[in-house]
């Protein structure tokens, strides 16, 4: 069995679900330090520096060693933590998303480290909680900030190694705020509806068609872009009475607005505008995630289709970590072993052949970028 194809079934033998990283962290950082490689803790963060020849150009990659709950393990045919193979294939929690991408991640950086030098400044990140509100690559963003690394690069990359079955990439994705909606309303008898003034319920379902409406002017207006036009949904909705004839004088109700990289903060303002109209209060469930955005042409780009010319230019329509980076002047990618249709499924599994592949695609990406000149 290849080094990287073991490193991963250990990586997956340890459970690392959202919020519990910690003991997945630790293997990550021993096995680094038996390659001699030192990883530092940047709050839940494990970073690796190797400092280059060229110290105006940086490389990153970011993998996320958090995974989302196996369920019910019953239900697996072959263990959420066994890491078993059978016909080609890894089985196990974790495994395309996004295990393989970082045992891929470690595979470079053993090979990197084993060089005399390397060309320029190298980051490896294995960043937490992905799956929830991508902390981890927030927290690091901000620290690669105010440590003054951002400012020093005249130019930044970074990998994702997410799973995109190594034939395509993704160069942005939407962004998203997640939303709290509330209204205070008069509390009265339900036989005199016209008295209440206002009322709690009525005026949030008329929020609601408000916002129904407003959607379809976004998709007239973000018409014919890159990416699907921004979306705001309700995803629940609440008002307690201890009376059947007692109308409720508070109502709450959550919203899941997606972003475009044109349209996200004027989106938030937008929906609050609405919102103040019908007196309705909103205020933020988690900090806002940026929408991602890497131009098409950029030289991480370049170095991608040099290397695998029939490679597929794609933008995700969901929320990831990449516009984090992106929002510093990161020129990020997604690019990575394994598919999105395994990610969170009871009997997640990832082919083998293409997670022993990555990491050399990984490193001509690497060599082909870092030897460009003009950028
Ligand atoms: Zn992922």
């Amino acid at each position: 069995m290849s080094q990287v194809i073991e490193n991963l079934q250990h990586l997956i033998a340890i459970p690392s679900v959202t919020g519990n990283e910690h003991n997945l962290q630790l293997h990550i950082q021993q096995e680094l330090a038996g390659q001699g490689i030192e990883a530092f803790f940047q709050e839940g963060n494990l970073v690796v520096f190797m400092p280059g020849q060229d110290h105006t150009r940086a490389f990153i990659m970011n993998s996320h060693s958090d995974v989302v709950d196996p369920g019910d393990p019953d239900k697996w045919t072959h263990g959420p933590w066994s890491g078993e193979i059978e016909d080609g294939r890894m089985y196990g929690r974790g495994t395309s998303d996004m295990k393989a991408g970082l045992a891929a991640s470690l595979e470079l950086a053993d090979r990197l480290r084993k060089r005399p030098s390397m060309p320029v400044d190298t980051w490896f990140t294995f960043v937490i909680q992905e799956e929830t509100d991508g902390k981890g690559t927030r927290s690091f963003s901000d620290w690669f900030v105010k440590e003054g690394y951002a400012a020093r690069y005249t130019e930044m990359v970074a990998i994702f190694t997410e799973p995109t079955h190594l034939d395509s990439l993704e160069y942005g994705h939407r962004g998203n705020y997640f939303l709290k909606a509330s209204i205070d309303g008069q509390a009265g008898h339900a036989s005199r509806p016209h008295e209440l003034n206002p009322h709690a319920i009525m005026e949030m379902t008329h929020f609601m068609t408000d916002l129904e409406q407003e959607m379809a002017e976004w998709k007239k207006q973000f018409k014919g872009l890159l990416f699907s036009p921004p979306t705001i949904t309700p995803t629940s909705l609440r008002a307690d009475s201890t009376s059947p004839n007692r109308v409720s004088d508070h109502c709450e109700a959550i919203f899941d607005l997606r972003t475009i990289p044109q349209f996200h903060e004027a989106a938030f303002e937008r929906v609050k505008e609405i919102a103040e109209k019908r007196g309705i209060s909103l205020s933020l469930v988690c900090d806002p995630a940026p929408s991602g955005y890497t131009d098409p042409t950029a030289s991480i780009i370049k170095a991608v289709q040099a290397v695998i010319p029939e490679v597929k230019l794609n933008v995700s329509q969901a929320a990831a970590d990449l516009g984090f980076l992106t929002e510093i002047g990161v020129q990020g990618i997604i690019y990575g072993p394994g598919e999105i249709t395994q990610a969170h499924q009871t009997n997640e599994s990832v082919e083998v052949a293409q997670v022993e592949r990555a990491p050399d695609l990984y490193e001509a990406i690497y060599d082909t970028w870092a030897s460009q000149t003009d950028s």
